[in-house]
């Protein structure tokens, strides 16, 4: 058995759709679980679905859940060749679904109402990609992941339970395969055991894949991209980026940790624990050798990784009766940071001040200020960028920086962190 994963830009177009089919068909004989996520950009297209419903801007809402709706439409009509298909009473069922939620007062948090609409995206997605697929000799079995995939009620970051689900997926998800031998299933969402849906985190259809491949024991699991494999740093940044063909989870898990938008983080875990290796294959080439992630790889010396994060604010939070910033204070602010869900990129604390880098997030700022200001004086630095880099030698630091006002820097043998200013 081995694990397929398919993320937005595989099925941005009907073209696309129909490439990804032909892949499929180049593995005949073997057991598929494929998981996909929504087509092309269509969550962020949701999320502001879920926006303005929160701020009751109805019609709005209800005007940019219609264009989702024509967009899957027409691409379910171009690949199924008219709309008699019963796949269109599906369609028509999720969203009448996603209506009746619009037409609810938003009385519970936000991050529950998105997680009903955002979600959306993958139900459509993959009961498009599996009717097609059964049309054109690609015969699968929907799964509908939410009656598989329990978690907890922590909307838009929920955690798996995993003993329920290694349950249902030993129960509903290997008998499936008696029958057939290819399986499609959603990423990037779950349900609570109150069937509320939830979604895993952006990005987090990968995750998913690694659930099913760590709970089938899968031979591997393939990440199919829109680039050549992975890479030492994002193309679309830096000139002059080389593939790596052999990488271990470790240095894989820095990398998603520092913020390379390769894999989410939360990937690699369930693979290593059990051993199963990640390939990271190209959908526009399958031929060519892409990347593979496992325990050690036997590559010896590794490009230096240049990993660069965007739109990152510097938050110093001083105390203002100028008491030390003490253990049992940071814990106090990062209790803060953590009930807020503020990600800290990089740290550092003097006597009196903590500073910490985040991604700029204006609404959690402004709650954080407000949480902490009557202890702390609080002063943010906006418009910055943070650049990772391992592997690193002082001429490349020096090249990257150049044109830069250096804020804050960390250093490792290993690893350095520039906070940078333009
Ligand atoms: N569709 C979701 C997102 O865009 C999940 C994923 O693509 O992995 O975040
Ligand atoms: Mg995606």
């Amino acid at each position: 058995m081995k694990v397929f994963k398919f993320g937005g830009a595989s099925l941005e177009s009907v073209e696309r759709i129909r490439q990804v089919a032909q892949i499929i068909q180049s593995f005949p004989d073997e057991k598929l679980l494929i998981v996909i996520s929504a087509m092309g950009k269509t969550t962020n297209e949701l999320e502001k679905v879920a926006q303005n419903f929160y701020l009751r801007k109805r019609e709005i809402a209800a005007q940019l859940l219609y264009n989702v709706e024509q967009h899957h439409l027409s691409v379910a009509e171009a690949l199924l060749g008219n709309r008699q298909h019963p796949l269109f009473t599906q369609l028509q069922q999720f969203f009448t679904e996603a209506e009746w939620t619009l037409g609810e007062k938003p009385l519970r948090t936000y991050d529950y109402y998105y997680d009903q609409l955002v979600g959306l995206g993958e139900l459509l997605s993959t009961a498009i990609v599996s009717a097609y697929f059964n049309t054109a000799g690609v015969p699968n079995t929907w799964l509908d992941v939410r009656d598989i995939f329990r978690t907890d009620d922590n909307f838009r970051d929920a955690n798996i339970d995993w003993a329920y689900t290694q349950k249902q997926v030993t129960e509903k998800v290997v008998p499936l395969f008696s029958n057939t031998n290819i399986v499609i299933a959603q990423g990037f969402i779950g349900s609570t055991d109150q069937n509320e849906s939830v979604t895993l985190g952006r990005e987090g259809s990968d995750y998913s894949a690694a659930v099913f491949a760590n709970m089938l024991d899968a031979e591997s699991q393939t990440i199919w991209k829109d680039v050549e494999g992975l890479k030492n740093a994002d193309p679309k940044l830096f000139p002059n980026t080389v593939n790596i063909p052999e990488i271990s989870f470790g240095e894989v898990i820095e990398m998603a940790y520092y913020g390379a938008q390769v894999i989410h983080p939360k990937t690699i875990k369930p693979l290593q624990n059990k051993q199963i290796p990640l390939l990271v294959k190209c959908f526009l080439d399958k031929d060519l050798p892409g990347t593979v992630i496992k325990e050690t790889a036997d590559v010896k010396q590794l490009p230096p990784i240049i990993v660069l994060k965007r739109n990152q604010v510097l938050i110093t939070i001083t105390s203002k009766d100028y008491s030390f910033i003490t253990e049992e204070k940071i814990s106090d602010i990062y209790e803060v940071f953590h009930r807020l869900k503020v990600k800290i990129n990089l740290m550092q604390n003097g006597a009196i001040s903590f500073s910490s880098c985040i991604d700029n997030n204006p609404e959690k700022i402004e709650l954080l200020i407000k949480t902490l200001h009557t202890d702390f004086k609080i002063a943010y630095n906006e418009g910055l960028e943070l650049l990772t880099v391992r592997y690193y030698h002082d001429g490349l630091l020096q090249e990257l920086t150049n044109h830069h006002t250096v804020l804050l820097e960390q250093r490792s043998r290993v690893t350095v962190q520039r906070l940078l200013k333009k």
